[in-house]
């Protein structure tokens, strides 16, 4: 990995702070000492806190039981604990770093719920149902300072970066949830409010925790990570040899109109990106996949669809072509079916793989950032 583009890559998201509408990291609510989420230790670091505090290491597999199999949701239900530690957990530890503010269910099954954190800011995880099994779509930051002009996500900025514990707490939440019905989380997107690369430590502390046999238990394989194109980090993540299926947002043919829908490609241009990706495809021998969103009269022409087939010929990859729903904040209207047909055929002429994913929970408030954002309008009034 060139040490050069690590070591650019705050600065040159630092350039896009203004486009980026970003403002300061501040806590909603001041004075308030965040306790570690119990959620963010891995196993060996549990065992190692154990050590430390005058514990036996094997406690840890007992109160990864307790997490991620019983799912309690106190350390006192711990009962096989001795008082002591129980103590000592509940000193060290929260439990619980999410109350749910809303849960909002889809006549389809999606449910996308708004959870309050311990600082009091908002932040939206949404459940969708597949015949393959039921998906998490995680977030990973409070808002975000990405800049996309059609994500309603970022029109705050960054607030802050979510901990590890944050992120795995709001797959155990939806676990609770459907453990009313005996069912069970399948798969995990991390494609909610934020951007993951720009929080990458927390991410993969996530991962490993929800990907541990004795954690979650979710296969690397049915764990999607999708980032803007922040380019250093597709290197480093190319690196980390994972199995995890990768995504980037890539919604533009060409370097003029990607910089107008996504400021970062100023940071990173488009034949920049590409390279990083070509390198993440032989590293890993993995395919990637393409999100393409369809914008109205923006960049979903035929002739669209022909740039974009010359672009990504000969890398290993899937185009999902995402129909975006109306973001009430932003100017942009949906592409008609028909052409949203033509599309998929023009890329499908070419031996590009390419799918037009399905619309879930449109009769919720179901892009994006929509609901945070609603919340946020009503904290204002
Ligand atoms: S689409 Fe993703 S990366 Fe872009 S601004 Fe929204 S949350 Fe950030």
């Amino acid at each position: 990995m060139d040490q050069n583009r690590l070591q650019t890559f705050n600065e040159r998201i630092n350039d896009l702070v203004d486009d980026a509408k970003e403002q300061p990291i501040r806590k909603k609510k001041e004075k308030v000492n965040l306790k570690p989420s119990i959620y963010s230790l891995e196993p060996h670091e549990l065992k190692q806190w154990l050590e430390e505090n005058g514990e036996k290491a094997f406690r840890a597999k007992q109160i990864y039981e307790w997490l991620y199999e019983k799912r309690v949701k106190t350390f006192e239900e711990m009962s096989n604990l001795s008082k002591a530690l129980r103590e000592k957990l509940t000193d060290a530890f929260a439990l619980t770093t999410l109350s749910t503010i809303i849960k909002q269910q889809s006549q389809d099954g999606t449910i996308k719920f708004l959870f309050e954190l311990q600082d009091g800011y908002a932040i939206e995880t949404v459940l969708m149902r597949h015949e393959y099994g039921n998906s998490v779509c995680v977030t990973t930051q409070v808002g975000c300072r990405i800049g996309c002009t059609f994500c309603a996500s970022t029109l705050g900025g960054l607030k802050r970066h979510l901990l590890a514990g944050e992120i795995v707490e709001q797959v155990v939440k939806v676990q609770q949830a459907l453990d009313e019905t005996n069912e069970r989380v399948s798969h995990i997107v991390i494609m909610g409010i934020g951007e993951p690369f720009d929080n990458y430590d927390a991410m993969m502390s996530f991962l490993k925790v929800i990907n541990h046999e004795q954690g979650l238990n979710i296969g690397a394989r049915h764990i999607t990570v999708s980032t803007s194109g922040i380019v250093p980090k597709i290197y480093k993540f190319a690196d980390e040899q994972l199995q995890i299926n990768f995504a980037l947002s890539l919604h533009a043919p060409n370097q003029e109109l990607r910089q107008k829908l996504m400021p970062i490609a100023r940071a990173y241009k488009l034949e920049e990106l590409m390279e990083s990706i070509r390198y993440y495809t032989n590293k890993t021998g993995r395919r990637v996949s393409f999100e393409y969103g369809l914008f109205g009269g923006e960049n979903d022409s035929v002739a669209h669809a022909e740039e974009l087939a010359v672009l990504i010929k000969d890398i290993k990859c899937h185009v999902n072509l995402i129909p975006v729903n109306y973001v009430p904040e932003r100017d942009y209207t949906r592409t008609p079916r028909n052409k949203i047909f033509d599309f998929e055929k023009t890329l499908k002429k070419h031996g590009i793989n390419a799918t037009i994913r399905r619309e879930q929970g449109s009769d919720i408030d179901a892009a994006c950032g929509q609901l945070r954002a609603k919340e946020r309008e009503q904290e204002t009034r």
